[in-house]
């Protein structure tokens, strides 16, 4: 078993922590010690590495689970329309404010003043006034002209780049496809991988998680999508988007370039609340413990950080760089889980939960709400689902109840997904179809995960009969 009961106050964290692998961490040791400090769920980044060494990492991964009886929730992210400029001859080269630059289509490294760039799609989709950044929002220039397939642009902030940096275009054109030709090769490479989660990147609105979906339905795999949100025109169809996608991810790294940086708080905290509206997991990204890259301490902003995402409503904090390649890749992962614990203990959900069940007046909402209150009122040690799709789970998680939500499902596939729902700790069980057996599967089963002990009262709830998905009707309160 994992930590659960070793915390400071003998309850599991709620909070889920998601682990970006690379080469700090990229091999089967400390895959197993990434998920001994307490990580849910890997984010294999499709942009960096080979996919050998990704599926490599996912096979670690499935045969600890299958030997320890454990879930963890596996994503593969989509580089999605992320682009970047070509080598550079010498590796860096620093702009000038001012200096003018030409971008050409080529694979050859580019020296100053012109720069080459792999997609040529850039030269029949830009304009002059357009405005463009590479490096991480570092350098920023404005294009004067684009033709004869050569962009002439001027460089309004200088800086240095290198090779291989990405380009950030806030305003892409819709004409610009979401998933490019290198993410269909990686979807056609990775279709039968045991993933649970595909994320795509620069998502621009609904119809880009609906191609998404519509591509990948052939594969018959129970591959649940999440949406990173990093472009403005994302946060213009937001509420479709969380409706459209099964989670979300805020990629404050891209975002905080496309948009002002300074607005990225605000949009955190919207996005999260949408996302607890419509029970869809969320995950806060990248910079959460910058500094941990380089130093085995994290900066007192950074764990402030961290913990305003928590008290935000978050599902999930993502590590990225921290353990992908960083020096301290652990020590992330138990200073975000000791910050998680301390924070989700002082945190008072309770005010956010009329909101966000106010234009929610369906049977599932009222059953999941009644179970919710009936924990709280009778201060009961757990709330227990059962569960086919996971709906039932997170119809409670989005909550955020201050005790454990015990999720039981015979499918292991949606016991992953749950990995990333706030509070939810998911058990396998057999498949029951008459309600009663199931009440007594439940019973025996809390009382076996030693959440709950001999005589305690616990409430149940559950979408019966089971494998009809998507709904939640039952509700019970059992002594065990
Ligand atoms: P990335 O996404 O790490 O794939 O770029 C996260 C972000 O942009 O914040
Ligand atoms: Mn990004």
């Amino acid at each position: 078993m994992i930590d659960f009961l070793t915390s400071v106050n003998n309850l599991p964290r709620k909070t889920k922590i998601v682990a970006t692998i690379g080469p700090s961490v990229a091999n089967p040791e400390k895959i197993v010690k990434l998920i001994q400090e307490g990580v849910d769920v890997f984010r294999l980044n499709f942009s960096h590495g080979t996919l050998e060494e990704h599926f490599s990492v996912l096979q670690t991964i499935r045969k600890y689970d299958s030997q320890q009886k454990e879930f963890h929730g596996v994503i593969g992210d989509l580089p999605g329309p992320k682009l970047r400029i070509g080598e550079i001859q010498g590796e860096e080269a620093e702009l000038l404010n001012g200096a003018i630059i030409y971008i050409i289509h080529s694979t050859l490294p580019g020296s100053l003043p012109v720069i080459t760039v792999e997609n040529d799609m850039l030269f029949a989709l830009l304009k002059a006034g357009d405005i463009f950044f590479i490096n991480d929002g570092l350098v920023r220039l404005r294009i004067l002209s684009n033709q004869n397939r050569i962009i002439l642009c001027k460089v309004e902030k200088g800086g240095i780049i290198s090779s291989r940096k990405g380009i950030n275009i806030p305003y892409l054109p819709d004409s610009f496809p979401s998933l490019t030709a290198r993410d269909l090769l990686i979807l056609e490479a990775i279709k039968d991988w045991d993933l649970d989660f595909l994320a795509l990147s620069f998502v621009r609105g609904v119809k880009d998680i609906l191609t998404l979906r519509k591509k990948i339905s052939p594969f018959k795999k129970p591959f649940s999508i999440i949406a990173k949100i990093e472009k403005p025109q994302a946060l213009d169809e937001i509420e479709d988007i969380v409706e459209a996608s099964d989670g979300i991810m805020i990629a404050r790294g891209d975002l905080g370039v496309e948009i002002p940086v300074e607005s990225v708080p605000f949009w955190q905290k919207k996005i999260i609340f949408e996302s607890r509206r419509r029970c869809k997991p969320v995950i806060v990204a990248t910079q959460m413990l910058d500094s941990m890259i380089r130093n085995p301490i994290p900066t007192r902003a950074e764990v402030s950080d961290v913990a305003g995402a928590i008290f935000d409503g978050t599902d999930a904090i993502m590590l990225s760089g921290e353990t992908a390649m960083g020096d301290f890749p652990m020590e992330s992962v138990q200073i975000a889980s000791k910050i998680a614990r301390y924070t989700e203990n002082h945190a008072d959900f309770v005010p956010d939960v009329q909101k966000i069940i106010s234009d929610n007046t369906d049977l599932s909402s009222a059953i999941s709400f009644g179970a919710w209150e009936i924990a709280r009122n009778l201060k009961l040690p757990v709330i227990v689902t059962a569960t086919y799709s996971g709906s039932t789970a997170r119809r409670i998680s989005r909550f955020r109840p201050n005790i454990p939500i015990l999720a039981f499902s015979p499918q292991y596939h949606i016991l992953r997904h749950l990995k990333l729902s706030y509070g939810v700790i998911p058990f396998s069980m057999n498949l029951c179809t008459e309600p009663s057996e199931l009440i007594e599967e439940m019973k025996r089963l809390t009382l076996a995960s030693r959440f709950g002990k001999k005589g305690d009262k616990i409430v149940i709830t559950a979408g019966v009969p089971l494998q009809k998905s998507g709904f939640t009707n039952l509700l019970q309160v059992e002594e065990i």
